[in-house]
């Protein structure tokens, strides 16, 4: 399968008034066509840092290295305005709260249309048939009215479908959705969730689904990789994720899923909190939660290694690896 990006030792810190925190601490992560990859983690795991560093978003303050493949190209390298044609056109994004990205002062129809202006020659008349027809796509209703009508004129759902519209506007070959329902009631995630996978297998798009939450993973995801105060501590296919769990933080994250066969009094969670970024780790990340942490974890750093084709950053398969692939 083509892998189309292709994360390579990312490493990401910020320098702040209180110490350097470091974000993201080696990822390596990738996209093949077609594909849709869930990184999920949360606050504070590095996922969001990740996802934004690819089309160049972070602050001035980030200090980045690693790679960023795209095409066979490292965007790590790439001017502010080769990444502008990028943006949009080749990767796009959508973010938890559509509101902050819709312009409130311009109809819908001419947001999706600057899209077109910025990346196309297209002709006045084309643009509007091109944006009709992205309403379409995504389902909305009515989409010739609503193409006039302003964002505070439409629920969350809608304006999330217009977001999608617009990433999709310039068929590019990655959308990035950050938390993309999480500001959505139950139902209307549900329902975008189905959308952005339907839209994903008609196009053909890969699709990187950033999320705390991994009942969005096990819907949409075929592989997904689990996130940890900067790291991937896992990383296998959505299935085998699910049915075998292997680092001690994916069984965590796992058994906090509520279950409709189980009468749960309480909702699990895991104990304590993500470390401190700003402090440097010189054991395993997860030590400090670890249900079945060893002398060892506190003092060494364990590597991913290869458990049957899942990836895994723990001490407990050490000695059962075998050769690591590509990623
Ligand atoms: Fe737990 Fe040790 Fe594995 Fe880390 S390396 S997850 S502390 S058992």
């Amino acid at each position: 399968m083509e892998t189309l990006l292709d994360i390579q030792d990312l490493k990401i810190h910020f320098s702040t008034e209180r110490g350097l925190v470091r974000a993201v601490e080696g990822v390596d992560l990738s996209l093949n066509k077609g594909q849709v990859l869930g990184v999920v983690g949360e606050s504070g795991s590095g996922k969001t840092v990740t996802s934004l560093s690819i089309l160049n978003l972070l602050p001035r303050t980030a200090k980045i290295s690693g790679k960023i493949m795209f095409q066979g190209k490292n965007l790590l390298e790439k001017t502010e305005k080769q990444m502008e044609k990028i943006r949009g056109n080749n990767i796009s994004m959508i973010f938890q709260e559509p509101m902050t990205s819709l312009n409130p002062v311009y109809t819908i129809g001419e947001q999706i249309k600057e899209v077109y202006r910025y990346h196309t020659n297209l002709k006045d008349n084309d643009m509007d048939k091109k944006v009709l027809e992205m309403l379409e796509l995504v389902k909305i209703p009515d989409a010739k009215q609503r193409m006039k009508e302003y964002p505070h004129q439409m629920s969350g759902g809608i304006r999330q479908r217009v977001m999608i519209a617009m990433s999709l506007a310039c068929d590019p070959e990655v959308l990035i959705a950050d938390e993309p329902t999480t500001a959505l009631d139950v139902t209307v995630q549900g329902q975008i969730l189905a959308l952005i996978r339907e839209l994903q297998e008609k196009l053909n798009t890969a699709v990187l689904l950033i999320t705390h939450d991994l009942g969005v993973v096990a819907q949409v995801t075929d592989q997904v990789a689990v996130m940890y105060a900067g790291q991937v501590v896992e990383y296998n296919d959505t299935v085998e994720l699910f049915k075998q769990p292997k680092h001690p933080y994916t069984k965590g994250l796992i058994s906090t899923i509520p279950r409709l066969d189980e009468d749960q009094e309480e909702l699990q969670e895991i104990e304590g909190m993500v470390p401190d970024m700003k402090t440097e780790l010189h054991g395993c990340h997860f030590y400090s939660r670890c249900q079945e942490a060893m002398d060892k974890c506190a003092d060494n750093k364990p590597e991913l290694t290869n458990q049957n084709g899942s990836l895994v950053r723990c001490f407990l398969y050490e000695g059962s690896e075998q050769s690591c692939p590509n990623h």
